[in-house]
């Protein structure tokens, strides 16, 4: 134990140690097992960091756009190189199995792979003769330094879902990333600087709470991208935008999968059990509350508690296992103690996996609830854990009057074979992003990604066109020549 590694802070493409005495344990969630300590970073540090950031923003900001997407091609195919690698950081720091580690690493490299398209996102426009011989041109500059903070379910992918497209625009980044999980972000720093990006215009702070204030009060920082829960979103938009900057802050979420009495159960149900329990629930895109459109809620909740039952607990690594451990053991006894609180809520619990019998990982048992009403605080709370709550319906219009009134909106399903159903669903759920038989509907890079309500604070979501918005400023040039 005592020779675990300590992280370093990569600043201006050095790797150098906080400035800080404070350290955290990094354990592996799945047996506990110390893997490093990293530090808790101050503002001295966060300093050093802005300042490397600001020195070299001149320069990539005048590298031509072409070039800089070059070498974001670069770092892609690094990634794609170290794909596996990537993803075996994940599972070993974040418990999550091989394939959704696979999977996410997956959908971090498509986010890369939409930045190195700067050269036509990044355009501008041009009209001609707005007045007698006068044209109007908009461009997009850079807005400077970008700050990226980042939670600890995704290690991989969300950070690829800010930096490349944040550099490509010519921003130069920070990356503070959940302390919880930093070993993989200490990998792609090394990437970043293997694929030729300038030092300076990639940097990794490590750290908690401290870091992340310092980096929203900080004058030299004029955007912060932040993923994570709602009670820190809430914090990091309010401050940050009282200091001035851009802000977009995706939030927690509480999602809802309507089954219409016409679903094709058959296809249906492992596209619930996957969004439900896979990554042990810790997915912002977890459904977590089945609305059942009656006359449907016995047959479906029959076959989801028989194949609960059997769902597989154990290592991320186990090539059968279909939940790992959750993130910590303070994190087990909280999941644990929402499944009491249903129990004394008098929701019915159906169905309790079974999960291994070990003390050092930090495995919780499926569990599936039915009869749960609206009111109740596991119908409304996040849990971010393996617990999956049924509420009978009568008609879709009530199982999306009852998704409606929840304080978050990240994503819905519907699982219906009825388009008008499916329609009515798209028109009227209040969420940001929308699955059809689909029960992570997880939008490709190229779309953007955020919810609505309770689960978003700011304007421009991530990804997609809107991440080109977010990491540009436009100037509006209007010319006339004598
Ligand atoms: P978290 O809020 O605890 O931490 C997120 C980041 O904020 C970390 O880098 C952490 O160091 C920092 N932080 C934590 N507490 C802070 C504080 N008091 N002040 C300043 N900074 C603080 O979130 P988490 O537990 O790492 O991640 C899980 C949460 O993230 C869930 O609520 C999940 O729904 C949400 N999430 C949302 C999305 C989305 O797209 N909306 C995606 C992934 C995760």
């Amino acid at each position: 134990m005592a020779e675990a590694q300590t992280l370093e802070n990569f600043v201006g493409g050095h790797w150098i140690r906080s400035v800080s005495a404070e350290q955290l344990d990094v354990p592996d969630p799945s047996t506990g097992t110390l893997l490093a300590r990293v530090p808790l970073s101050n503002s001295a540090d966060v300093e050093a960091a802005v300042q490397a950031a600001r020195a070299a923003f001149p320069a990539w900001r005048e590298t031509p756009v072409p070039d800089r997407a070059r070498r974001i091609l670069k770092l892609r195919s690094l990634l794609e190189d170290h794909l596996d690698e990537l993803a075996r950081t994940v599972v070993q720091e974040n418990g999550k199995t091989l394939d959704e580690a696979q999977g996410s690493v997956r959908r971090g490299i498509e986010a890369t792979e939409f930045a190195a398209s700067a050269p036509t996102t990044m355009q501008g426009y041009v009209l001609e003769d707005v007045a007698r011989g006068i044209d109007t041109e908009l461009v997009r500059q850079p807005v400077g330094v970008v700050a990226g903070i980042t939670p600890f379910n995704f290690p991989v992918m969300i950070p690829l879902w800010m930096a490349p497209l944040a550099m490509v625009c010519g921003n130069t980044f920070i990356l503070k990333p959940s302390e919880r999980v930093p070993l993989s972000a200490v990998r792609l720093a090394r990437l970043v600087g293997d694929a030729g990006i300038p030092p300076g215009v990639f940097n990794l702070v490590h750290g908690g709470r401290e870091a992340v204030d310092a980096l929203l009060t900080h004058p030299g920082i004029s955007a912060i991208s932040f993923v994570g829960s709602a009670p820190t979103a809430r914090h990091v938009y309010t401050t940050a935008a009282a200091s001035g900057k851009r802000v977009q802050a995706l939030a927690g979420a509480k999602n809802h999968m309507i089954v219409m009495p016409d679903a094709d159960l058959e296809k249906s149900i492992p596209a619930i059990l996957s969004s439900a329990f896979g990554q042990a629930g810790e997915r912002c895109l977890a459904g977590s509350v089945i609305l059942a459109v009656e006359p449907v809620g016995d047959r479906l909740v029959g076959r989801l508690a028989e194949q609960i039952r059997s769902l597989k607990v154990g290592e991320g690594w186990a090539p059968d296992t279909a939940v790992g451990p959750v993130i910590r053991t303070e994190h087990r006894e909280r999941v644990l103690e929402w499944i009491r609180t249903g129990e004394q809520e008098g929701a019915a619990l159906v169905a309790r996996g079974s999960a291994p019998d070990r003390p050092d990982g930090y495995y919780v048992p499926p569990v599936l609830f039915d009869r749960v009403r609206p009111e109740m605080t596991i119908a409304q709370e996040e849990i971010f854990g393996p617990v999956l709550s049924v509420i009978r319906a009568q008609t879709l219009g009530e199982a999306i009057e009852i998704a409606n009134r929840s304080r978050f909106g990240n994503a819905a399903a519907i699982f219906t074979q009825d388009g008008k159903a499916a329609r009515e669903f798209r028109y009227r759920i209040e969420a940001g992003m929308l699955g059809v038989n689909i029960g992570v509907p997880a939008p490709a890079a190229y779309f953007p990604f955020a919810g609505w309500k309770g689960s978003f604070f700011g304007d421009l979501h991530a990804t997609g066109r809107d991440a080109i918005e977010f990491y540009t400023r436009k100037k509006v040039v209007t010319t006339r020549w004598f």
